[in-house]
Formats: C-alpha cells, structure tokens, sequence
C-alpha cells in the first residue's frame, strides 16, 4: 500500500498533463497526475469538480491512498454497470 509521500517522489517538475516545466504543482482531482496550476484551474472550472473534492476526500476518511482519482473511478463504476 503506498502512502500520499508516494506520489511526491514521481515529481520531476514537468507538469503532467500539459507536459510544461513548472515551479509549483499540486495533485489532480481527477487522476493520479500531478498538474500544473493552469491544469488545475481548468480543472476547478469542471462542473463535476466538486463531486471529485467530494469523493477523494471520502477516500482519503476510508484509508484509500490508493484512489485513482475521480475519472478512473467513474469509469469503473461505468465498467461494472
Ligand atoms: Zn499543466
């Protein structure tokens, strides 16, 4: 089982979504990527956004660092449907 620490060592300050060199980063709602801001405002701007604060955070009350974030999630449940 990997802890949240985990994810911080796959940082190689190369936002993972739009592939630019950045400063300062933080973790996507939707996936396991770590984003740049400008990724994560288009995020914020998603209008299931709040649903994926909403689901990582019961995750997170669950234990499960290992949550794969909110669209891989969705698509599982979509899988088992
Ligand atoms: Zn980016």
């Amino acid at each position: 089982m990997s802890s949240p620490s985990d994810f911080y060592k796959d940082w190689d300050g190369i936002c993972q979504e739009c592939l630019t060199e950045t400063a300062s980063w933080t973790m996507s709602m939707f996936s396991t990527k770590l984003v740049c801001w400008d990724c994560k405002d288009k995020e914020m701007q998603r209008p299931d956004y709040r649903l994926a604060v909403d689901a990582d955070e019961l995750a997170i009350k669950r234990g499960d660092y290992n949550y794969p974030g909110w669209d891989q999630r969705k698509a599982s449940i979509e899988d088992t449907n």
